[in-house]
């Protein structure tokens, strides 16, 4: 099919996620039909090249079609791509976790729960803490505590988190309460009862992504772990942005040296590549569930792909090449560039606030007075339809825009990302 026929018929047949679908399929319109990624590059069905700005909606880590997780897929798939884990096992997931868990300290995220993207990474957090509680003599423990601008997921137990009110407010009917806070006061005010009804508690540590990337105050997550302590509430960490080297370290929680009870994994886990997702926890969680059947203590929660072989070797290929290219050593020098592109994009007349965590940043465009557009004139996602034309693409939060790069950007890149931001800014808001 030519790009042309792939166009129409995808404006004839498909859904496109968080899309107003009558603009897509206007005649002005012609999507991007992507056709191949190579490393930091994705190229389109014309041939042009682009830099993957947002890395895949925060997914890739390492560049695309990487040699060494491309042959550790193909090897996998010509072995065995699926199996159930209801009741069976396989090798990919039985060393992927052990991987994972030697991530940690010795003796404290012990266990892994797989799924299948970061949505039902937190639903399992969710139910293994709640039936926790009840297991261990505490069924009033049954609610979440959860922040203001938080995104969790999109399936209803994880939107009921969620504190976007563009994305929730329409489902309230089918959403659970939960306790919101904007911050740690917030939280050390609530009632002793209501604390005492609480069965965790859940961030985006360090960044909020979806809400606006959004940098929390350093020292808070340690501050919220003390908190969890003091009241017996599950820290449930959603890494499913941060994880795999987004903010220089491997996970958010190590800039804070916490450890969670809970932590959700899963975009970047697979380097990109495959829908995998794990839930992390503890020993003291997961032996709280085990007795004789009948006792009915079993965790009832699972997914048709659980534990795919595919996703699993996809995820080891990605750790190896953690090590094999030393991606963390290197990339802290990028980190403190995107700092001194970001403080000179920060002088533009039509840049408000900057915010850099690691390798990722929100940009907010604003008016010359700093007052932020009308969020109705799609200023931010015009931006980066201008961006596309010098060759970056990325995606807006209303008028932040994300610089979110794979880990394996190059300096020239960075660069070249920041100034294609530039020109598109300047494009749309004027130059002064
Ligand atoms: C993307 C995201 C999710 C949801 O993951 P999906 O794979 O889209 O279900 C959850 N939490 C955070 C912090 C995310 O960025």
């Amino acid at each position: 099919m030519s790009a042309n026929e792939l166009r129409q018929a995808d404006k004839t047949h498909l859904w496109h996620p968080f899309t107003q679908m009558r603009d897509w399929c206007a005649v002005g319109h012609d999507p991007l039909v992507l056709v191949e990624g190579r490393g930091s590059m994705l190229v389109d069905a014309a041939g042009r090249e682009y830099l993957d700005g947002n890395s895949s909606i925060w997914t890739n880590i390492h560049g695309h079609s990487h040699p060494h997780i491309v042959q550790a897929i193909q090897k996998q798939a010509a072995k065995l791509a699926h199996s159930s884990f209801l009741g069976l096992t396989n090798e990919p997931a039985i060393r992927l976790a052990e991987k994972l868990v030697a991530l940690f300290p010795l003796g404290t995220l012990s266990r892994v729960f797989y799924s299948d993207d970061g949505s039902t990474a937190i639903e399992v957090a969710l139910k293994m803490a709640v039936q926790f509680h009840q297991l261990t003599g505490h069924p009033e423990r049954c609610h979440f505590a959860a922040f203001e601008h938080a995104y969790h997921g999109d399936s209803s137990g994880a939107a009921s988190l969620g504190g976007i009110a563009a994305f929730n407010d329409r489902f309230a009917s089918l959403s659970f309460p939960v306790v919101r806070v904007a911050d740690l006061t917030e939280l050390e005010a609530l009632e002793p009862r209501t604390v005492q009804s609480l069965a965790g508690i859940v961030i985006e540590p360090l960044m909020q992504g979806a809400g606006g990337m959004r940098t929390w105050p350093t020292g808070l997550l340690r501050d919220l772990r003390d908190w969890c302590d003091r009241n017996n509430v599950f820290l449930i960490l959603d890494e499913v942005m941060t994880g795999f080297g987004r903010t220089g370290k491997m996970f958010a929680c190590q800039q804070e040296d916490v450890i969670p009870d809970f932590l959700a994994l899963a975009k970047g886990l697979s380097g990109g590549t495959m829908p995998l997702a794990a839930t992390l926890t503890t020993e003291r969680v997961f032996a709280a569930f085990l007795g004789d059947y009948a006792e009915m203590k079993t965790l009832f929660y699972g997914h048709s792909y659980c534990g795919n072989p595919l996703g699993c070797a996809a995820a080891l290929a990605s750790l190896e090449v953690f090590a094999a290219e030393r991606t963390l050593e290197n990339l802290q020098p990028k980190i403190q560039q995107m700092r001194v592109l970001l403080d000179e994009l920060g002088g533009e007349t039509h840049v408000g606030a900057v915010r850099q965590c690691g390798f990722m940043a929100g940009i907010d465009v604003a008016r010359a007075d700093g007052s932020p557009y009308p969020w109705q004139e799609e200023t931010g996602a015009r931006i980066c339809l201008a961006a596309r034309r010098h060759g970056l693409l990325t995606r807006p939060i209303r008028d932040t825009l994300v610089l979110m790069p794979p880990l394996c950007f190059d300096s020239g890149q960075l660069a070249d990302a920041v100034g294609a931001l530039r020109t598109a800014i300047r494009e749309i808001c004027g130059e002064n």
